[in-house]
């Protein structure tokens, strides 16, 4: 089914999409679309829109599927808490807006949060079902991001996620989260937008600045995937009524990105690409893929020179598939900037994929 996957990418390149909406949506690198309408995202979560495929959307998603420290990941015992709280500032309002953009929905709203003494502007959440960020392997029910831009104009990000559980009663809840779906049923259509209650966040702040956070540094968990984000992710769940909760996730659906690899390790989608390109010039029985973080496992082609032993440098940026059924996945050296920083993310590289 993957090496299909990646033969179907092969179809799609030459319609490159590019991506829009993202987590990043309405701040300086993905600003916010002009006037009134809604800009809708252009990449999903089923079939091909979805994150084994995102790479090939558009050709600045390469991060996708070479970076070596993507989110969302599993938080073990290797990722560390906070240093020290952060400072929130967020003003209660009468009404936000309140948009769906087709991968989620989202709220602007503004604040300041205070991190490492430099000082990052809010500038709106959005919801995440189920949660992208798993504890000691455990997923919840809800996660938002809360997403800052660098106050300095330097390009830095932060996000603060929020993970939500279930109450053992099903009707205690985080009560912000009650005003904010008090007209979520009037933005179930993607493209549309409406307003919240009134906002109060005195509630989440205490939570924010009074719990543990999970601190580490990794992606947008949406296209283009771009490296360089600070996450600091609540330890302690929110209260999530049972109520609540459905009425998210009927409007929202699926949003989650799969659990990426532990940090600094290589890229799944890399290296399962040359895995397949491993298991197609191996015996039968052989072609197994390894548990765990591996990063190299599989062995030169003997002869020919198709595959090599560098897993974590390809992407499925595939550019033909034969009437054979072979695809060949080429592997474009480019760079990629982000952040205020460029770097060499791929080199060029040539794997047979056997269909
Ligand atoms: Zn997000």
């Amino acid at each position: 089914m993957y090496t299909q996957q990646l033969v179907f990418i092969a179809a799609v390149l030459t319609t490159p999409l590019p991506s829009s909406a993202n987590c990043m949506y309405g701040t300086s690198l993905f600003p916010r679309a002009e006037g009134a309408a809604v800009e809708v995202s252009n990449f999903g979560y089923v079939g091909l829109q979805g994150p084994l495929n995102w790479a090939a959307l558009a050709a600045e998603n390469s991060a996708c599927a070479t970076s070596k420290a993507q989110s969302p990941i599993n938080i073990d015992s290797t990722i560390q808490l906070a240093a020290e709280a952060p400072k929130v500032v967020i003003p209660d309002v009468e009404a936000a807006e309140f948009e769906n953009l087709g991968t989620t929905v989202e709220v602007i709203v503004n604040g300041t949060t205070t991190l490492g003494g430099e000082d990052f502007s809010l500038k709106q959440f959005h919801f995440h079902t189920p949660s992208e960020h798993r504890v000691a392997e455990e997923y919840f029910p809800l996660e938002i991001h809360m997403v800052h831009e660098a106050a300095d104009g330097s390009g830095a990000m932060a996000v603060i996620a929020l993970t939500f559980q279930l109450s053992e009663d099903g009707k205690t809840t985080t009560e912000l989260l009650t005003a904010v779906t008090e007209n979520l049923a009037k933005i179930a259509a993607p493209g549309t937008l409406t307003e919240t209650g009134p906002l109060k966040f005195a509630e989440v702040i205490n939570h924010v600045q009074t719990t543990p956070l999970f601190q580490y540094t990794g992606s947008l968990t949406t296209p283009p995937c771009a490296e360089g984000l600070t996450f600091l992710v609540t330890k302690k769940p929110l209260p999530l009524s049972v109520k609540t909760y459905n009425e998210i996730k009927a409007v929202v659906k699926f949003n989650s990105r799969y659990t990426q690899n532990s940090l600094g390790q290589g890229n799944l989608i890399s290296v399962g690409a040359t895995s397949l390109a491993s298991a197609g010039d191996a015996p039968a029985g052989n072609g197994t893929v390894a548990p765990g973080n591996v990063t190299g496992i599989a062995k030169p082609k003997p002869s020919g020179g198709a595959a090599t032993a560098t897993g974590a440098k390809a992407t499925a940026t595939s550019k033909s598939a034969t009437a054979t059924g072979d695809a060949e996945v080429k592997v474009e050296g480019e760079h990629h900037c982000i952040l205020g920083s460029c770097r060499e993310v791929a080199k060029a590289k040539r794997f047979r994929l056997r269909k």
